[in-house]
């Protein structure tokens, strides 16, 4: 079986981002991109079911600018078998329906049992591509996945919900999208870095698939958060309870 993993180019997580000063969106000159984190908690998901002999091959596709090479060659370090970059021009960055879209063709040509994608993209917080490709292709779905086991054609998923946990079971093909508790993902070793160079990458263009690319969604202002004001320590109880009363009136 094969297992098809998304993995999208973003602004690494350590990164504070910078709001353009026309609002427009968040700066991404010179600024620091690495592979989603939920995403490279979906490569590992699918390099350990590949490792225990129930997945043959990882695919990794990212749909993004020639920049997304780095983070594919990052899941190939990881353990994915061949990538796959779908280019798209500078300055697109397509949403979760166009994403789900060119997956879904690409499903419909590689024929994968499982895909595997993180929950969301920590750029843009959408949440939506894994849920809109389920729904494209008609297959079941198990969300925010923080445990994942495969017998014969049934998945189990542990899903993280409000107020809990829940456990669904599911025939392949499916699509899963990763949670933050669904495993710790590995730092590739340097001799796997090397290797990865070596792996397949293949290259083509997000125009050739006829899929419209063109944003449905109007970004009308990007703010910063509302700063909090700076905590102040006390030295007592006694004024603690004092400045609960006087300066903040909950008691
Ligand atoms: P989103 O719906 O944008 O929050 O993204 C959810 C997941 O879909 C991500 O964690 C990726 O696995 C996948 N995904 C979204 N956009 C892309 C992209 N441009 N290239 C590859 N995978 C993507």
């Amino acid at each position: 079986m094969k297992i098809l993993v998304p993995v999208k180019r973003v602004i690494d997580f350590n990164v504070k981002p910078r709001v353009r000063p026309d609002g427009s969106g968040v700066d991404l000159d010179n600024v620091k991109m690495s592979i989603n984190p939920f995403d490279e908690i979906a490569v590992e998901a699918a390099v350990r079911l590949r490792e225990v002999g129930i997945a043959t091959e990882v695919i990794v596709v990212s749909i993004g600018p020639q920049q997304a090479e780095e983070v594919l060659r990052n899941a190939l370090a990881m353990g994915a078998d061949r990538a796959l970059l779908i280019r798209t021009e500078p300055g697109i960055d397509p949403e979760p329906l166009a994403v789900a879209k060119l997956l879904q063709i690409l499903v419909t040509k590689e024929a994968p049992g499982l895909v595997v994608t993180g929950k969301q993209a920590i750029d843009n917080d959408m949440n939506a591509t894994g849920q809109m490709l389920a729904g494209l292709l008609d297959w079941p779905q198990a969300t925010f996945a923080s445990r994942l086991a495969l017998s014969g054609n049934d998945l189990t998923v542990t899903r993280e919900i409000d107020g809990g946990l829940q456990h669904l079971r599911l025939p392949l093909p499916a699509v899963v999208t990763a949670g933050l508790r669904l495993n710790e993902p590995r730092y590739p070793s340097l001799p796997n870095i090397m290797k990865a160079r070596k792996k397949p990458l293949a290259l083509c263009d997000a125009a050739e698939f006829g899929v419209a690319l063109e944003p449905r969604l109007e970004v009308i202002r990007t703010v910063e958060p509302v700063q909090r004001p700076a905590g102040v320590k006390v030295a007592s109880v006694a004024e603690l309870v004092e400045k609960l009363k006087s300066e903040v009136g909950v008691i």
